[in-house]
């Protein structure tokens, strides 16, 4: 009987252990979102349901106080001071820290934070309209490579018609922007990346904002993917970036352009694209399977 008891705490022992493997082996992701100028309520739930979707990640959102009144009252302002005291994600707990924010500027002991987990090995996703967060907080540039900015704020690249990297100096060529939503063809420029691995060498992507003249640093990134910014439809003429990598210490940084709205969201591009992001920051391979349904542009 005292044996059989034996057994049976060995092997719930070993059950738990598993179980608590197979629990751990899930990744941790940090969504972050509270200001942007995009519909961040909207997008967040999406962005959350496409992970936990996949079954390899764990989610937790946090969200920043609003944005600040340009001239705040005393009262005022003394309430936003607390609400970003109360402001501390602590993203050593995370794989990945996917970014749904363009606003405010974080307290400086965040972004130290920040800058020690991406250095430390810290995955770390830009989607979307987070290029144009904290511009100016060095590092963060050089974490994004590239982001939205005017002109004069650093290189601009881009791909020409034979698929060479161009690098356009600081103060020449446009800014940010972007022509019209409409539907684009995505182009993969590396085809062995684990994210971009077993994908279509180009897909129609649905309408939405094809953004071009992405500037910075621009050290240290791939180009994975790109898009024709055709200048009849408010473009520049050239393929412009639309998801890169960048490394920055032992950190691995992804940035996806595509996916203006939570419409946009669903299409199999992003959901695709997104997750497989978020697993290679985290930990530099691709498990999710590759998407079906994604198919080259009508001619
Ligand atoms: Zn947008």
């Amino acid at each position: 009987m005292a044996r059989a008891c034996r057994w049976c705490l060995v092997v719930g022992v070993i059950a738990a252990m598993a179980g608590w493997t197979l629990a751990a082996e899930k990744i941790n992701v940090l969504i972050i979102d509270g200001q942007n100028n995009h519909n961040w309520k909207a997008t967040t739930p999406v962005l959350k349901e496409m992970l936990l979707k996949s079954e390899r990640f764990n989610v937790d959102v946090v969200t920043t106080p609003p944005k600040a009144p340009p001239k705040p009252s005393e009262e005022a302002a003394a309430d936003i001071k607390a609400a970003w005291e109360k402001f501390r994600p602590d993203p050593s707990k995370y794989g990945v820290v996917l970014m749904n924010y363009t606003g405010d500027a974080w307290p400086k002991e965040v972004n130290d934070a920040f800058e020690k987990y991406v250095q430390a090995g810290g995955g770390l996703v830009f989607y979307h309209a987070a290029v144009f967060s904290m511009p100016g907080w060095g590092e963060w540039d050089k974490m994004m490579a590239m982001g939205w900015h005017d002109a004069k704020f650093g290189d601009r690249v881009h791909l020409d018609d034979e698929g060479k990297l161009v690098r356009v100096p600081k103060g020449e060529g446009p800014g940010g922007g972007h022509g019209p939503a409409q539907p684009f063809e995505v182009t993969i420029r590396v085809k062995d990346h684990p994210i971009t691995k077993g994908l279509p060498e180009k897909w129609q992507h649905v309408k939405d904002e094809l953004y071009h003249g992405m500037r910075g640093p621009a050290e240290n990134m791939a180009i994975l993917a790109t898009a024709f910014s055709d200048k009849t439809k408010g473009g520049t003429g050239c393929h412009e970036p639309m998801a890169w990598t960048v490394s920055y210490g032992k950190g691995r940084v992804y940035v996806c352009l595509l996916g203006h709205d939570a419409k946009v969201l669903e299409a199999p591009d992003c959901q695709a694209l997104i997750p497989r992001g978020c697993e290679w920051a985290a930990t530099g391979e691709v498990t999710l399977p590759a998407p079906e349904g994604l198919s080259a542009a009508p001619r």
